[in-house]
C-alpha cells in the first residue's frame, strides 16, 4: 500500500470550509487504496496575524516566545483537521512536534530539524489512525519550541516522508498549494507562464533559494537528500501538478528551467574603497 504524507498549506486549510474539503481529498486518497500522513500550516495568514499581535506588545519580542506564539496557529489547524477527518468517519489524532519528537538545533526562527519519531508514525498507521501533523514547529534539546522558518511546513512534510521512506513502497510528498503547480515564474507576477510537468531536485532548490515561494527550499534539499520524490499540486484541482525528482526528460536540452524574483535584495556599490583601505596603516603599524 503506497504511503502519501499530504501537506496542506495556509490557503489550503484558510476557513472551515476548505478544511472540510482538505479532509475529503484525504478520504479519496484512502478510498484509491493509500495509507496517509497528513501535515498542516496554520489557516489563512495566521501567522503574520500572531507575529503582528507579538509586536504589539513588544518591541522586540524574544524570539523564544515568538517562537511559541507562533507554533499555535499549526496546532489549531491539526486539531480542526482531525476532527473534519473524524466527521467522515476517518480515525485520525493531531499530533504536535512534542509527541512526534520532531528535534531541531535551537535556533529560534530558523530552527534545523534534526530527527523525527518514525516509529509512533509507523504505529499510527499500522492501527489505520491517520496522524495529523503541525507542520513548521520543532522542539530543541532544552525542550522549548521552535520554528523552522516561513514556509517551513514543507519541510516538516518532506520530512516525515523521509522518516517514512514512502519512496520504498512507490508513495511520495504532496504539497498542496493554490497553484497547480510549479511554473516557470510566479504565475501570479507572469500568468501564461507554463506549469512543469517535472523538475529536479537541483533545480527547483536553484528557483526556491532565488524567490519561487512555492517550495521551501530546506524542503527540497531533505528530498534530494532521501529520495523523496515530492508533487506539487493543486488542493481544489484534481489533475497532476509537477513531480520534483531526481531526473526528468528535459535534463539534457534545457538552460533555463524558469525564473524567480526577489524583492528584499539591495545592492552596495563601493568604489575606490579597496585601494583606500589597502593602502591604509594596519593598527600595529599606525
Ligand atoms: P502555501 O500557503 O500553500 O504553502 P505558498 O504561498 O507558500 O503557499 O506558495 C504558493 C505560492 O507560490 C503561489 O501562490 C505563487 O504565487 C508562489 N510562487 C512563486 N514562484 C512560483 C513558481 N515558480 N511556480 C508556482 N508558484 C510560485
Ligand atoms: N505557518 C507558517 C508560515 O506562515 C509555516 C507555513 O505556512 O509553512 O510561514
Ligand atoms: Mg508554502
Amino acid at each position: 500500500m503506497p504511503t502519501l504524507v499530504m501537506k496542506f498549506g495556509g490557503t489550503s486549510v484558510a476557513d472551515p470550509e476548505r478544511i472540510r474539503r482538505a479532509a475529503r481529498r484525504v478520504a479519496e486518497a484512502k478510498a484509491d487504496g493509500h495509507q496517509v500522513a497528513v501535515v498542516v500550516s496554520a489557516m489563512g495568514h495566521t501567522t503574520d496575524e500572531l507575529i503582528g499581535l507579538a509586536g504589539k506588545v513588544a518591541r522586540e519580542p524574544a524570539r523564544r516566545e515568538l517562537d511559541a506564539l507562533m507554533s499555535t496557529g499549526e496546532a489549531v489547524s491539526a486539531a480542526l483537521t482531525a476532527m473534519a477527518l473524524e466527521d467522515q468517519g476517518l480515525p485520525a489524532r493531531s499530533l504536535n512536534a512534542f509527541q512526534c519528537d520532531m528535534r531541531t538545533d535551537g535556533g529560534h526562527g530558523r530552527a534545523r530539524l534534526e530527527g523525527v519519531d518514525a516509529d509512533g508514525l509507523h504505529r499510527m498507521l499500522e492501527q489505520g489512525v491517520i496522524p495529523v501533523v503541525t507542520g513548521f514547529q520543532g522542539i530543541a534539546a532544552s525542550g522549548d519550541i521552535t520554528t523552522l522558518g516561513r514556509g517551513g511546513s514543507d519541510t516538516t512534510a518532506v520530512a516525515i516522508a523521509a522518516a517514512l521512506a514512502v519512496q520504498r513502497d512507490g508513495g511520495c510528498c504532496e504539497i498542496y498549494t493554490d497553484v497547480d503547480g510549479v511554473h516557470t515564474a510566479d504565475p501570479r507576477l507572469v500568468p501564461d507562464a507554463p506549469k512543469l510537468g517535472a523538475i529536479t531536485y537541483d533545480e527547483m532548490l536553484e528557483l526556491a533559494a532565488m524567490g519561487a515561494g512555492v517550495m521551501h527550499a530546506r524542503a527540497v534539499v531533505f528530498g534530494q537528500r532521501h529520495g523523496v520524490p515530492i508533487h506539487v499540486r493543486h488542493s481544489q484541482r484534481p489533475e497532476p501538478g509537477t513531480m520534483i525528482q531526481r531526473e526528468t526528460p528535459h535534463m539534457e536540452s534545457i538552460a533555463v528551467i524558469g525564473c524567480a524574483l526577489k524583492t528584499d535584495l539591495g545592492r552596495v556599490h563601493l568604489q575606490g574603497a579597496c585601494r583606500a583601505w589597502c593602502s591604509a596603516p594596519s593598527p600595529a603599524e599606525a
